[in-house]
């Protein structure tokens, strides 16, 4: 089992607009953490400077997304240094909606997460299969080749700025969320995976969140859960409240 802290990761995605935002930073810094938890929101890029100055220093800060490298001739792009020097602790990579709606292969965001490490940042890394993967029984075989892909590009001790988001593409908005066995199962065997890939000290200290129509309702028989560490939240992270019980649910 892991060893870390429970971390919860709020992925705001590509909703808002000030109005909601400010409400929902309201709402955010109105809620009470009393669980041992680590929290993390991230919301879209435009409003992160926004949502720095107005969010209790409870919640961490993230972005969805960053360049590859160091900034330069890259159009719509924004930089792990540029995150770093606005004093954005972490960065999402790897979510599945950039992996199947922007082409990003597992090599390319095994450098982005080598690239945001050097730069600082700590980093949810986004794995898991997509539906037509899991009837093949290809789960454990589709993690593995994600995290295969960053474990090429990372050192060990790199591991220690990254959290594991395990979001299986057919739970991410759906409401079909993975059962507790579904989901233990998989953590699991992403941690052994890890013990091989990396060291059994890597395995046991590295958080694994799990992503996927989590809400305020099913939280907490997940969070009971031996290999799960967190969870990494898209839609009800929206929503303050719910957010908050989620955060709580930590064991
Ligand atoms: C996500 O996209 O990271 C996610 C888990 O979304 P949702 O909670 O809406 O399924």
């Amino acid at each position: 089992a892991g060893t870390g802290r429970f971390v919860v990761g709020g992925n705001w995605k590509c909703n808002g607009n000030t109005a909601s935002i400010q409400k929902l930073v309201q709402d955010l810094n109105a809620g009470e953490i009393t669980a041992d938890v680590e929290v993390i929101c991230a919301p879209p890029m435009i409003y992160l400077p926004r949502v720095q100055s107005t969010l209790d220093r409870k919640y961490q800060l993230s972005a969805q997304n960053c360049w590859v490298g160091e900034g330069g001739a890259f159009t719509g792009e924004v930089a792990a240094e540029m995150l770093a020097d606005n004093n954005i602790p972490w960065v999402i990579l790897g979510h599945s909606e950039r992996r199947a709606l922007l082409g990003e292969s597992d090599e390319f965001i095994g450098q982005k997460v080598a690239y945001a490490i050097s730069k600082g940042l700590s980093v949810m890394a986004c794995i898991g299969e997509t539906l037509e993967e899991r009837e093949r029984g290809d789960t454990l075989n589709v993690c593995r080749r994600q995290l295969q892909a960053i474990v090429n590009c990372i050192s060990p001790a790199d591991w220690a700025k990254v959290v594991i988001a395990y979001e299986p593409v057919w739970a991410i908005g759906t409401g079909k969320v993975a059962t507790p066995v579904e989901a233990q199962e998989t953590h699991a065997g992403i941690r052994k995976y890890m013990a091989e890939a990396v060291s059994p000290a890597v395995a046991s200290a590295v958080r694994i969140q799990y992503g996927g129509s989590v809400n305020a309702g099913n939280c907490e028989e997940l969070a009971r859960c031996e290999d799960i560490d967190g969870f990494l939240v898209g839609g009800a992270s929206l929503d303050g409240a719910a957010f908050v019980t989620i955060c709580n649910s930590a064991r």
